[in-house]
């Protein structure tokens, strides 16, 4: 018997036979993402523990056999995270409990493999809030997986990335002993998980936008707020096509409006033409706007102060911008809503844009800019397209700049876009080759990334944005919890310990 059939055996002995497969139906139906440049990938076999002690087992049996490991949530990561050629996926969702909603102490306990909309269910009635509330894909995508990916979501204008509501985590290492531990104040064997810093350092952060690669997450501490019930809802259309403006008036409203901003989202004007194109009002399929929007959503423990915001938003806006009404994506909404909680617009607001073209899917390159660069990145992706037009999948939208650009707290925007590429063998290397090439621009003029799966680790490796201090460190630190390096080693090309990652430093002109 081979080695994956041994290890096969041994984890049918832990998590049972119905939970472990290494049947080509099963193996197909797990391996893409939504991702057209990578192809199929079949793992060896799918397990899908139950528990922390079955993860800890696994990853044991991993270790003895020398067989590689990637962790997957929801599986609907954009940039080849949670598919493995070979190996041992590992699903956590059977791992889905809501364990603790702590209302007196502001904190919640729950298994990773729980998604965000059945969390926001559970949590809406009772008038707290996680905060961010999830990724636009939060139907399916788990919370492992939004603290994997450094995810953005509703709410992130204020509250930060999912991260950044994190209060811990308990994760298993990938060593051969399947070491178990706590983080943040879990980690005082007495302590509740209420807090993050005061009993070590900052481990968690170790776990957080690590994709995968430094433990297998199974529970999380996260943070607790009251939901604010005033929310209201505007839209402005800017006079010009002006980024440099985007960034003042942003500022400005996180100034003078501060935690009472919500969510802040920007769509370029060609985007709201071809959204309005297709309205179902008659007036607005011709919209003729000459900057881009601004969507804004306020909200306030107090009526009074949600009217204080909305005046001072609208002095704000008032010699730079239009008010654009929101029926012009629903008839049946508010020209200016009041804002409630609605699990389909949560989640599904996003899908239509994600894929404007049909056939197309998004090589995401979403990343993260200071709001003052705004300007100047955009007339350097402008500039990328124009040069490398003929290297973009035929019939894509080399000129846009961003399909929507995100507020981000502490002055930083996401530019969310990527190029459109077709799913299909014929075209997936040239998809990859423009989709990496992209992404090394994005990182040679200091963008953030936002998840950092496979393509874009590794593009970040390629463009040598890492001194070789750093690269070491980061070594180090994945041998101290990943001695034989099994753990999603084709992220950031980290195949080894021993590993030349060099070798993949590409020089563009
Ligand atoms: C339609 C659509 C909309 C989207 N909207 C957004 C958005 O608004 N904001 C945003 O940030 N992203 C968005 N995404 C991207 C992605 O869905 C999110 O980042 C999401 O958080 C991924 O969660 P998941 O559970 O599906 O993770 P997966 O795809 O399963 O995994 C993501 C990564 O995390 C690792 N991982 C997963 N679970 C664990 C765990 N328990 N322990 C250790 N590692 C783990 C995986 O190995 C992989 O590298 C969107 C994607 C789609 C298709």
């Amino acid at each position: 018997m081979s080695k994956v059939n041994d290890a096969l055996k041994e984890i049918e002995g832990i998590v049972g036979q119905d939970f472990v497969t290494d049947k080509d139906f099963m193996k197909a139906a797990y391996s893409r993402n939504v991702d057209p440049a990578f192809p199929d990938r079949w793992a060896d076999m799918i397990v899908r523990p139950e528990s922390v002690e079955e993860v800890s087992e696994i990853v044991k049996i991993a270790n003895k056999y020398k067989i590689k490991m990637v962790p997957r949530g929801g599986g609907a990561d954009l940039v080849g995270g949670s598919v493995t050629q070979g190996g041992i996926l590992i699903d956590l969702t059977r791992m889905n409990k809501i364990l603790e909603i702590n209302k007196n102490d502001y904190y919640i306990v729950v298994e990773c493999g729980v998604t965000w909309g059945a969390l926001i269910s559970a949590l809406h009635p009772t008038g707290y809030t996680t905060g961010v509330i999830g990724p636009g894909s939060g139907f399916s995508a788990t919370i492992g997986g939004g603290l994997s990916n450094s995810t953005a979501g509703g709410g992130s204008t204020k509250y930060g990335l999912v991260p950044d509501i994190c209060l811990g985590v308990e994760v298993v290492l990938p060593n051969p002993q399947g070491t178990i531990i706590r983080t943040g104040s879990a980690a005082n064997k007495y302590a509740q998980p209420f807090c993050r810093y005061g009993v070590a350092p900052d481990f968690t952060g170790l776990f957080m936008g690590d994709v995968g690669t430094m433990g297998i997450k199974t529970k999380a501490f996260l943070r607790l707020h009251r939901d604010p019930p005033y929310k209201a809802a505007r839209m402005y259309v800017l006079n010009k096509e002006d980024y440099n403006k985007v960034f003042e008036l942003s500022h400005k409203i996180r100034f003078e409006i501060a935690e009472g901003l919500h969510d802040l989202s920007v769509l370029p004007r060609i985007l709201v033409q071809m959204v309005a194109s297709q309205s179902p009002v008659k007036e607005f399929k011709r919209l003729k706007i000459k900057g881009p929007l601004m969507n804004i959503l306020l909200e306030a423990t107090e009526k009074s102060i949600l009217d204080t915001h909305l005046e001072k938003l609208e002095k704000i806006m008032e010699s730079d911008a239009q008010p654009l009404s929101y029926k012009i994506f629903n008839p049946e909404l508010d020209a200016a809503p009041e804002w409630g909680y609605n699990l389909k617009t949560t989640f599904q607001f996003f899908q239509a844009s994600i894929s404007p073209m049909p056939s197309y899917i998004a090589m995401a390159t979403c990343h993260k800019i200071p709001i003052s660069t705004m300007g100047e990145v955009y007339q350097k992706i402008i500039d990328f397209s124009v040069k490398y037009k003929d290297e973009y999948p035929p019939g894509s939208f080399p000129g846009i700049f961003a399909s929507m650009l995100y507020f981000l707290p502490n002055g930083n925007y996401v530019v969310l876009g990527g190029i459109g590429g077709q799913n299909v063998d014929g075209k997936r290397e040239s998809n990859m080759d423009i989709w990496h090439k992209k992404t090394r621009s994005q990182v040679r003029y200091g963008g953030a990334h936002y998840w950092l799966g496979e393509s874009i680790s590794q593009s970040i490796v390629e463009a040598d944005a890492y001194t070789p201090e750093f690269l070491q460190f980061f070594k180090d630190m994945k041998k101290t919890v990943d001695p034989n390096y099994l753990l999603s080693p084709n992220k950031f090309h980290l195949y080894s310990y021993e590993y030349n990652t060099s070798q993949h430093i590409v020089k563009d002109d």
